[in-house]
């Protein structure tokens, strides 16, 4: 992946980060391109803060926001629009 490879800013658009966007609410794109795009428009161009932003959400997709979340110890269920 361009992120680790090149040491370039590229936000990637797994099966994790799709979950949690789509769970919060946030109106994003299906394709992974425009989906990469409009969080990169959201983003400082800054490769440490893409690599930590990348590492919590799969921590947070693999230990509360399961395929059947954890909502109950979730930090975001004040702001999420698919809490359970
Ligand atoms: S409140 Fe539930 S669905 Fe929403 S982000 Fe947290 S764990 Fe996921």
């Amino acid at each position: 992946m361009l992120i680790y490879a090149f040491e370039k800013p590229v936000f990637v658009v797994d099966a994790y980060a799709r979950r949690i966007f789509y769970r919060l609410g946030y109106d994003m794109p299906a394709a992974y391109d425009a989906f990469r795009l409009q969080v990169e428009s959201q983003l400082p161009n800054d490769v440490q803060m893409y690599n930590e932003f990348h590492a919590l959400l799969d921590e947070h997709a693999k230990s509360i926001c399961r395929k059947k979340p954890l909502c109950s110890k979730c930090p975001l269920i004040d702001v999420c629009a698919q809490r359970y």
